[in-house]
């Protein structure tokens, strides 16, 4: 896989319009607040689909030959599998024969062409590469591959596809002048075969070249700059938060959610709708009124949660959501009596008061504290604490797609136990003489 851009093309909508996320971004996962790259079994997915798209465009196969095969490539050193199955194939089928089609009466074209165009932005890290770039007559295409079935991408006026086209256009006028030239109109496609659309799983979006040359410098230039000298500014819309790594914490976005919250709520409470104000700007009688309305408003919502939570675990698709695993706080596990955890507790040779508070057994959080405490070593008191603990499956939470958990199937309550937490297998020994030798 190819380096990420910090001003790539599939965060360009992020970055061109919230022009310090960029900044903030940074300084968070410096912080630890988010973790650099990530992945999930999506992207991984939707990296195999294009590898297998463009495998079949560059030599000539059709997507039916991997029927059933396992499908193996290297993602930032991970090795990722799939086997390939009719929804695969039925997917890259469209994008494969779309382009072919296309690449048949190109005078020019490329697969996954990258292009960094550093030197027009004063060395800013912006670039991107796109699935298929072509030049047709005086049209230059540019089609990008989508293979999620979770947000359909619209095409009128996307971000992404622009800058693709910027990137190979400047390509094009360095390498090949003559055919850079030529070029007169923009179209960029968006082909999504598994999310269904009104306009089709192939869209389309034609612009002149000069709209194309104007948004580059009325809107992405202007971008950067801000974004690099640190002028930019927090600006939070659907779109554009969209795939922040900052929208759990946002407070930018968090004012955005309630505002929507508020206008679809005033679409369906019957009563008068609440007023989300900054509460130093209320009344108490004000605020006495909305708190008279907010427990219907949680029984509301809590309905609104469980109908759709059944809905997913009938194996429907619930737009932006997914059915996860809920594991409750560490218990001490089933069979695992007072006495025996004290006998094993004993064994170490550790106060009793590390165990006890002060007269009953601590919690499992409260004993991982005081041990590691104790024995100066948190890795080893978790340890110790994992063998002991277990955490109870509490059945499947419908939550934000954003959630870093594993999707499950809807039945996946049946599998638990195969994929409960399994403690690590550490000694206990081996850590009581560790500490004898202190
Ligand atoms: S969540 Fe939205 S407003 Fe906040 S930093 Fe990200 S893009 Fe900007």
């Amino acid at each position: 896989m190819a380096k990420h851009h910090k001003y790539g093309g599939s965060s360009c909508i992020r970055w061109a319009i919230c022009t310090i996320s960029s900044k903030l971004i940074e300084q968070d996962v410096l912080a630890g607040k988010i973790s650099k790259g990530g992945s999930s079994v999506y992207a991984d997915q939707g990296s195999v689909a294009h590898d297998l798209g463009e495998t079949c465009i560059a030599k000539g196969y059709n997507p039916n030959d991997f029927y059933n095969q396992n499908y193996s490539m290297k993602i930032d050193g991970r090795k990722v599998s799939f086997v390939i199955d009719e929804d695969f194939i039925d997917a890259v089928k469209i994008y494969v024969d779309h382009i072919n089609y296309k690449k048949e009466r190109a005078q020019w074209w490329r697969l996954e062409k990258r292009v960094h165009i550093r030197k027009e932005l004063d060395g800013a890290d912006c670039g991107g590469s796109a699935d298929f770039a072509g030049v047709v007559g005086s049209v230059l295409h540019i089609d990008d591959y989508k293979h999620g079935k979770g947000i359909g991408v619209e095409i009128g006026g996307n971000f992404q596809t622009r800058l693709y086209a910027i990137c190979i256009l400047i390509w094009l006028t360095r390498h090949k002048p003559k055919l850079a030239k030529k070029i007169k109109h923009i179209q960029m496609t968006i082909i999504q075969p598994r999310k269904s659309h009104k306009d089709g799983a192939i869209r389309v979006e034609k612009i002149t070249l000069k709209e194309l040359l104007a948004w580059f410098e009325d809107v992405i230039k202007p971008a950067i700059e801000a974004n690099e000298n640190g002028t930019g500014v927090l600006s939070a819309n659907t779109k554009t938060c969209e795939w922040c790594p900052r929208k759990a914490y946002c407070t930018e976005h968090a004012k955005l959610s309630a505002k929507n919250a508020e206008q679809e709520f005033s679409e369906f409470i019957k009563e008068e709708a609440l007023e989300l104000e900054d509460i130093n700007s209320l009344t108490n009688e004000q605020m006495i009124n909305i708190l008279s309305h907010s427990k219907d408003l949680i029984k509301w919502i809590g309905k609104i949660e469980e109908h759709l939570t059944s809905t997913a675990e009938k194996g429907e698709t619930v737009e932006g959501r997914k059915l996860v695993r809920n594991f409750g706080n560490r218990v001490y596990k089933e069979g695992m009596s007072e006495r025996r955890i004290l006998r094993k507790l004993k064994r170490l040779k550790l106060n009793k008061e590390i165990y006890y508070d002060p007269a009953k057994l601590k919690t499992p959080a409260q004993l991982e504290k005081t041990l590691a405490h104790t024995l100066d070593n948190k890795a080893d008191a978790k340890a110790i604490v994992t063998t002991l603990t277990e955490k109870p499956f509490k059945g499947l939470l419908l939550v934000d797609n954003s959630d870093g958990r594993d999707e499950v199937a809807p039945n996946a309550e049946t599998e638990f136990s195969a994929h409960a937490e399994k403690p690590k297998k550490r000694k206990i020994r081996k850590i009581r003489k560790r500490k004898n030798r202190k």
